[in-house]
């Protein structure tokens, strides 16, 4: 095994987490690349690639080999995965693309809040 003789920031025990505030399920703004301005729902993430498939974004052609009668096979178009830097949480009370707060609550819970209008993201 060949020992690597750089220390590299990220290389130790600890795995880099992805320093999101998105999570699944999250209605987001795409702000750059291809797809820049529109909307859609996270449907995946991929936090240790810092990536996300947002709903309707993205999408992109698969030509697919049929599998008997159940799968016929032809182009299906899914989505692909983005990069999180191009995604912004959009607030359900605003309606904008926000910035996201984390605001510690009285019990000790961590809550995301709307940069803009202070609304919690979540209960
Ligand atoms: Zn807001």
């Amino acid at each position: 095994m060949i020992v690597a003789t750089s220390n590299r920031a990220g290389s130790g025990q600890r795995p880099e987490r992805a320093r999101t505030r998105l999570r699944k399920g999250d209605t987001v703004f795409v702000a750059a690349g291809r797809e820049k301005g529109k909307t859609g729902k996270i449907l995946k993430m991929i936090a240790e690639k810092n990536r996300a498939t947002v709903e309707r974004v993205n999408m992109v052609k698969r030509h697919r080999k049929g599998q008997g009668v159940q799968s016929p096979g032809g182009i299906v178009e899914k989505e692909a995965s983005m990069h999180l830097s191009n995604l912004r949480l959009v607030c359900g009370r605003c309606n904008k693309p926000t910035r996201v707060n984390i605001r510690v609550l009285e019990d000790g819970k961590r809550a995301r809040q709307c940069h803009r209008c202070a609304e919690l993201v979540d209960g």
